[in-house]
């Protein structure tokens, strides 16, 4: 009775329009008995950090923060002083989503944007930004961030950070990476996670955690140990040290142990490439980048977006007029996928038959 008076929200707008999946609410609920020490003195955050310790196959530390501005922020702020700069794509959310976060908990560090093609680095461009000055007028390069899977659904392989570090590390700066859909990047290329992080280079992950099926949190993951020297009174200051730890930490619990983290990044990524199928096949619309992880981005005509959003279908406009962002998630439904695909394609074809239409 209760489930017919839910309204159906027909939306690919983001992952984090999710709810919490079943493995981390399972562990959320046993984590919920009697009294357990705060701050993350508790035996649920350690054996947290033990898993991913085991995941990520080598003695790397861990903090739990409560969002992922929150550790993009932190973990470049930790990496810089106030003079230096981090290089960025100019997609990246860091740059473009994170409100100066990253720019305020560094007391000024600049970021530094370079283009490249499909949301990621063009690597002589990153070359060109680090080498150009060296005086001290220039806020030096100090980290280089990239995001992985990138803010329009590509991945770099394993080889491409490695070569992004090695440039990186020639010059002295330090590989951070936004991981936000880390586990979309990891089974799409369907390699170890220390392939994708600290063996091909990268000192600092933050982990996501909310996309991939979480209430909150995210883990940020130092393969570096020294460069966690006194994050945590970071963390503190920030407002970012949870006092009952234990429901930050033990769904990570959940996600790991039986592999729900990538069996959810899985199902998004394949009800992506569902979609992607489906739109692929419409008169009219184009798809914009590889669709290598949980997103489609398309491009289709104004009129036919209208259409969309007037039938109750929400979802992102970012790129320049008519480029739309479908996002997928651990409980986006084959059904979901069929259903927005037929509109889209009710749409197109409306929208080809109108006086001026263009499809
Ligand atoms: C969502 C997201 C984040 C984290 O955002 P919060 O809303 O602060 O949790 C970080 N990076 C990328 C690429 C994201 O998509």
């Amino acid at each position: 009775m209760e489930a017919d008076l839910k309204p159906t929200y027909n939306q690919f707008a983001s992952d984090n329009y999710a709810g919490i999946c079943p493995e981390a609410w399972g562990a959320m609920q046993e984590a919920n008995s009697g009294f357990v020490p705060s701050y993350g003195d508790d035996l649920w955050t350690e054996r947290a950090c033990e898993h991913l310790r085991q995941v990520f196959e080598t003695e790397c530390q861990v903090f739990f923060v409560f969002n992922g501005t929150a550790a993009n922020s932190l973990a470049l702020a930790s990496l810089c002083r106030s003079y230096h700069s981090v290089i960025c794509h100019e997609l990246a959310h860091a740059e473009t989503d994170e409100c100066g976060a990253p720019e305020f908990f560094s007391n000024g560090t600049k970021l530094l944007h370079v283009n490249g093609p499909d949301g990621k680095f063009d690597l002589a461009e990153v070359e060109r930004i680090i080498t150009r000055r060296s005086d001290i007028h220039y806020p030096r390069p100090k980290v280089l961030s990239l995001t992985q899977a990138t803010e329009v659904g590509t991945v770099y392989t394993p080889d491409e950070i490695g070569a992004a570090s090695e440039l990186a590390k020639r010059h002295g700066l330090r590989v951070q990476m936004d991981g936000a859909r880390f586990a979309n990047a990891v089974v799409a290329l369907n390699v170890a996670p220390a392939e994708l992080t600290w063996r091909a280079g990268v000192d600092v992950l933050c982990l996501g955690g909310a996309k991939n099926g979480m209430a909150v949190g995210e883990a940020v993951v130092f393969f570096d140990r020294e460069l966690a020297h006194e994050f945590d009174y970071r963390c503190k200051q920030a407002g970012q040290l949870a006092s009952k730890m234990r429901f930050i930490s033990a769904p990570w619990i959940g996600m790991l142990e039986g592999g729900a983290w990538l069996n959810n990044a899985r199902h998004a990524n394949g009800c992506a490439a569902l979609l992607e199928q489906h739109l692929a096949a419409i008169d009219g619309i184009r798809i914009m980048y590889p669709r290598q992880a949980n997103s489609v981005f398309v491009e289709m005509p104004e009129a036919v977006a209208a259409a969309l959003r007037q039938a109750g279908w929400h979802f992102y406009s970012f790129i320049g007029s008519g480029g739309a962002r479908f996002m997928c998630s651990w409980q986006t439904t084959e059904r979901d996928v069929l259903q927005l695909s037929e509109a889209v394609r009710t749409a197109s074809s409306a929208a080809g038959r109108a006086p001026g239409g263009t499809v």
